[in-house]
């Protein structure tokens, strides 16, 4: 083929590369912990690396925070929730929130940019999903700042005092945007961790508060590992605990905070399953499923991850997954071409990597796409296994990558009762040319978020949370502002 740009090979294809710049970005070599609004050593002179998975080369070393420093950011957060926070207007504090919202569209390319190196996610993704929709959480939250009264007519809303916020690695900024923005609006300071793995744009948002003007203190930013996060949980002065992350964890965090008068919300795994029924429109349900579940690695909560289609379709759909997952570059997350980037770090791909070996002990066939796959760094090709059965590990368990587990059904009952025979609650979605199919599918599925003829697409005004052991509470729309008011009255 002439076109330089567009080589056949092999029955598919391949781009020529189309590499974002790292021209336009600074990462400092260290960084402090914000608090109290500005950038700090930390009390125990320790600091960690966090690398780019793609290269495994160290971006920048970040502090450590131990619990004396948890103690500290919480001091801050206290001082400026009963001084400048709390008593300032409503109205104004919305405007800061705006600013933040806007600094962040200004930098948009640099925060993208620096969400993929950290993370590994394509930038495709960082820069269309990720980045856009940390902003507009920040608009979304600073509306309701002065109309608070208004969401709970009767009511009078009342903030709680100090957030702890703990964050993982699968969406860094736009978890951190999850948490802060309607804190913020709600009136609360906050004490916010994100994962180790991920610390950097975290780090720059804090950059964007201090431009913002933000009264100091009223968000504090801390990086460390698990117990930093613990510290953060157990401190006695933090009213709100607001964590996103594993079942496992959560667990411990409920466990911590059973007793105590700290209101919480828990965001945990999730096993979702998309049911296609035969009348569904094929090509369009398996783009679903692609997205659902190969894009960003499968490193989401409500990943699509798995797939339960009617017998009849059951054959052609598997055929075309298994075309399409040969057209999905598995490689460098700057490249815009790139569908799937890196996993995000080194034990990770060993969890996935077990979890593929269990697969094919427990009898399912697995099948993954023959694509070459980059050698340094870390990296999953896309997976499907086929006759797996509903009590396989692989079907019940979080993978929390690249791997799609498939059944089949013949009826809606028991396309329904597979849908739901799992300990998780999060999200799921129902591909059918029938309303009426749509409409019973989604009263039964128990889970938080359901998606019909769609995947994976959100919106700040809509809320988002959890059943069964998916997690407690609800962010994101009217809802999320609940989650950070004491209601009087
Ligand atoms: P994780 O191990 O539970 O970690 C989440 C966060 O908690 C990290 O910042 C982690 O710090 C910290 N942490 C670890 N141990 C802690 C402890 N004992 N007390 C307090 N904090 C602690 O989860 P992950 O592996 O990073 O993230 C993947 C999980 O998050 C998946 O299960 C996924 O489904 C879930 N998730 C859920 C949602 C949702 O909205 N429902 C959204 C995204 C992700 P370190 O980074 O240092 O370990
Ligand atoms: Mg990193």
């Amino acid at each position: 083929m002439d076109n330089q740009n567009k080589l056949a090979f092999d029955g598919g294809w391949q781009y020529a590369p189309a590499p974002e710049s790292t021209d336009h970005i600074t990462i400092d070599g260290q960084y402090g912990l914000f608090i109290g609004g500005d950038f700090v050593a930390p009390e125990s002179g320790k600091y960690f690396e966090s690398i780019n998975p793609a290269t495994e080369e160290v971006l920048s070393s970040v502090a450590s925070a131990s619990s004396a420093d948890v103690d500290s950011a919480v001091k801050a957060a206290r001082k400026a929730y009963n001084g400048p926070w709390s008593k300032m207007k409503a109205a104004e504090r919305g405007k800061y929130i705006y600013r933040i919202a806007r600094i962040l569209q200004e930098r948009a390319r640099e925060f993208a940019t620096i969400e993929s190196l950290d993370g590994g996610k394509p930038i495709r993704e960082s820069r269309d999903i990720d980045i856009p929709l940390a902003a507009a959480h920040f608009f979304y939250y600073a509306g309701w700042a002065d109309k608070l009264e208004y969401a709970f007519p009767g009511k009078r809303p009342v903030s709680l005092g100090v957030a702890g916020q703990i964050i993982p690695w699968n969406f860094p900024l736009l978890m951190a945007a999850w948490k802060i923005a309607p804190a913020l609006a709600c009136g609360n300071t906050v004490v916010l961790k994100p994962a180790e793995t991920t610390p950097l744009t975290a780090l720059k948002l804090a950059e964007v508060v201090r431009d913002a003007g933000l009264p100091d203190g009223v968000v504090n930013i801390i990086t460390g590992a698990g117990e930093t996060g613990a510290a953060i949980v157990n401190h006695d002065d933090v009213d709100k605990v607001a964590f996103t992350g594993s079942t496992g964890v959560g667990r411990i965090i409920q466990r911590a905070l059973a007793g105590t008068n700290k209101k919480y919300t828990l965001e945990l795994g999730g096993k979702a399953a998309n049911v296609i029924f035969a009348d569904a429109a094929i090509d369009q349900a398996v783009e679903g499923i692609v997205n659902g579940i190969f894009f960003n690695q499968g490193h989401v909560c409500c990943a699509g991850s798995r797939l339960i289609v009617q017998e009849s379709v059951a054959d052609e759909v598997v055929q075309k997954l298994k075309d399409r997952m040969e057209t999905l570059i598995v490689g460098d997350p700057l490249d815009k071409n790139t569908d799937i980037g890196a996993i995000n770090s080194a034990s990770q791909l060993e969890t996935i990597e077990s979890y593929l070996r269990l697969g094919q002990e427990e009898g399912a066939e697995m099948h993954q796409s023959s694509r070459d796959i980059p050698t340094t760094g870390y990296w999953c090709r896309p997976t499907i296994f086929t006759g797996v059965s509903q009590s396989n590990r692989i079907v019940q368990e979080e993978i929390f990558g690249p791997v799609l587990a498939i059944q089949t059904f013949r009826t809606l009952d028991e396309g329904l009762s597979k849908a739901n025979n799992t300990p998780y609650g999060l999200s799921g979605g129902v591909w059918t040319d029938k309303g009426s199919k749509i409409f019973k599918m989604t009263q039964k599925i128990r889970a938080g978020v359901i998606w019909a003829n769609t995947f994976n697409k959100f919106d700040p005004t809509s809320p988002f949370g959890g059943y069964k052991e998916s997690g407690v509470g609800r962010e994101g729309g009217m809802h999320g502002l609940g989650a950070y008011l004491r209601l009087e009255g």
